[in-house]
């Protein structure tokens, strides 16, 4: 890494800068009421990985929590392309966001008159914790549900996950899980979460982001006929299971090396992804 990250290559409502020149007003609604939408993508040894599912997504966030970012797919592109080509590095990761901006008549509840604020920065691409392993306790804290904040969609509302990543610094963990209203596996701060059961790959089927990086697995496994299935994954699956991987763009696959006390190995099943998926970037 040789650049501090106040110099990091980015772009700001259509002029391209750096970091230092980001910035977010303490009247913009993205700030105060997490009234924003955001994405992250990666270059790895310099090809995209799914670029244009990430700014679908983004667009989809953007069309979802009704925010008219005025770009198009393509020009969102063309600017993660010249982000990380400004990088001058083999692998980045580009962060793209775009709150709702400050109501002209400073009316918090005049949506309608507030121009977005976009802002987009690239930074090194690191491994999660540095090492692609995690030690993972399940929290007590539970999943937002879908009925209350789509979590399909990408948002600035962490408290939840906040909470959980709070609890697992308190009890010794790198990370944590949350369940669901229902008791249902959902996904963790910032990364979704697959358990391997004798042979087959389960990931929960709701009330979490449908993670780019889960798809690749996902394609991965139907590709070299590993059973995948998108299922309800109660506690004593969660407990009881063979193995367990978490999957987010920073990292891919992230093999989860302790889960609530119990050590846990990576499978066979786990393995082959990791080699596969390493094997396409
Ligand atoms: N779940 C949440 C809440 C996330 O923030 C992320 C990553 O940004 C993920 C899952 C993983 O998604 P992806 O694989 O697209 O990075």
């Amino acid at each position: 890494m040789n650049h501090a990250y106040k110099d990091y290559p980015a772009w700001h409502n259509g002029v391209f800068c750096t970091v230092q020149d980001l910035d977010v007003s303490i009247l913009d609604l993205g700030l105060i009421h997490s009234d924003a939408t955001y994405d992250v993508m990666a270059f790895i040894n310099n090809r995209g990985l799914k670029i244009q599912e990430h700014v679908d997504r983004f667009l989809k966030s953007c069309e979802h929590w009704r925010i008219n970012a005025g770009y198009t797919q393509q020009q969102f592109i063309d600017i993660a392309v010249q982000l990380h080509s400004r990088t001058g590095w083999d692998s980045s990761i580009i962060w793209m966001s775009v709150t709702r901006g400050i109501p002209e008549s400073g009316n918090p509840r005049d949506l309608k008159n507030c121009k977005p604020n976009l802002m987009l920065y690239a930074k090194p691409y690191q491994k999660f914790n540095g090492t692609n392993q995690a030690t993972v306790c399940l929290s007590k804290q539970l999943r937002v549900p879908d009925c209350a904040i789509d979590q399909a969609h990408k948002n600035f509302v962490w408290c939840d996950l906040t909470r959980a990543q709070w609890e697992s610094i308190d009890r010794g963990y790198d990370t944590a899980l949350l369940l669901s209203v229902d008791g249902f596996l959902t996904e963790g701060p910032g990364f979704n979460v697959a358990i391997v059961q004798d042979g087959t790959v389960r990931a929960p089927r709701t009330n979490r982001l449908p993670g780019i990086s889960m798809l690749l697995v996902k394609e991965t496994c139907e590709a070299n006929d590993i059973k995948f299935i998108w299922d309800d994954i109660d506690q004593n699956q969660l407990h009881n299971c063979d193995d367990m991987f978490l999957t987010t763009t920073v990292g891919n696959i992230v093999t989860v090396t302790n889960f609530d006390g119990r050590n846990l190995s990576p499978s066979a099943v786990q393995k082959l992804l990791i080699k596969k998926i390493n094997q396409g970037q």
